[in-house]
């Protein structure tokens, strides 16, 4: 028994010994298949956090944009954590605005949704920051104006916005009221004279994500080839209402606008009646920048 044993031992020492390196064999392959897993997610894996971190990135300078403009949240630790806490500054900044002007007298709750939406800062120069949400016109390029916000207020609650509607603006400026115009859910058509300022607008309200038409040009001239508009509205004062505008408006539409001479203006309503019958209003006292006549760069 002993010496039969003796002689199998070297045989069972060699089928353990082969045992042991098909084991080891398999999960060398197994590892190899999971690095070889692994290996393959990679470009996914670090796609995915690439773009993360991408967006991470965008986050912060969007922070830091906004920390930049309103002055506010100047320790960079306190941006890290709260991403959240400088949009709901920011709105409340815009929400604060739109109380002032409730508080002012306007009342259509559409037009106050707009206001608290749109955010002004990003409308003016950087410098000028602290006093975006201040209820008063501020300069932009070119000796021009951001109307103040009670007055952007006033005329869109004068025009009656129903979605849909196709407008025109008249003097872009900033892209400010075009962006309230936005925030109506309507058509928007707005002409500025400088091509500086056109462009600027555009840039603004298409980071923005707002797409209204535009168009650098001569307002006096208005837009025949996309007339007739339901509404009209002039940021700029005439010294009297230009006849092609009113000829470019819908028989039941309107034009609102600031009619008078540097000294002041009347704001005013001209609703289309008929073919040729128009109904005047008036609406206050107002001080603009006057419509001026041709382009400029
Ligand atoms: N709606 C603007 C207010 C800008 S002030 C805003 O929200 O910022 C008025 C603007 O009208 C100026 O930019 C001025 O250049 C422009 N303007 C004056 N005359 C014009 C004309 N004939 N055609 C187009 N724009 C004109």
């Amino acid at each position: 028994m002993k010496r039969k044993t003796l002689h199998l031992l070297p045989v069972l020492i060699a089928t353990l010994c082969w045992a042991g390196s098909l084991i080891a064999h398999a999960t060398d392959t197994i590892e190899r298949n999971e690095k070889q897993d692994r290996k393959a997610n990679t470009p996914i894996t670090t796609q995915r956090r690439d773009n993360w971190e991408t967006r991470q990135t965008e986050k912060q300078e969007t922070l830091q944009m906004a920390n930049k403009s309103t002055g506010q949240m100047e320790n960079r630790e306190e941006q890290q954590g709260s991403n959240k806490k400088v949009q709901q500054t920011e709105n409340r900044e815009a929400i604060k605005l739109a109380r002032a002007l409730r508080r002012k007298g306007i009342n259509d709750a559409r037009v106050l949704a707009a206001v608290e939406k749109v955010p002004r800062h990003l409308f003016i120069d950087e410098k000028l920051s602290p006093y975006a949400y201040d209820d008063r016109p501020l300069p932009i390029e070119r000796g021009q104006t951001i109307s103040q916000p009670f007055t952007v207020a006033y005329q869109t609650q004068l025009l009656k916005l129903q979605p849909g509607e196709k407008v025109l603006e008249i003097g872009t400026g900033s892209g400010y009221q075009a962006a309230i115009l936005c925030e109506m859910d309507v058509e928007v058509y707005s002409i500025e004279r400088y091509h500086q300022l056109y462009q600027t607008a555009k840039e603004t309200l298409n980071k923005l994500g707002y797409h209204p038409n535009l168009y650098h040009g001569d307002g006096f001239k208005g837009l025949p080839e996309h007339a007739p508009f339901d509404k009209i509205l002039l940021t700029a004062a005439p010294e009297e209402v230009p006849e092609k505008l009113l000829q470019q408006l819908k028989v039941g539409g309107w034009l609102v606008g600031p009619l008078g001479g540097r000294m002041g203006q009347k704001m005013t309503k001209i609703e289309r009646v008929g073919e040729e019958k128009f109904r005047k209003t008036l609406h206050g006292d107002f001080i603009f920048v006057p419509m001026q006549k041709g382009t400029e760069k």
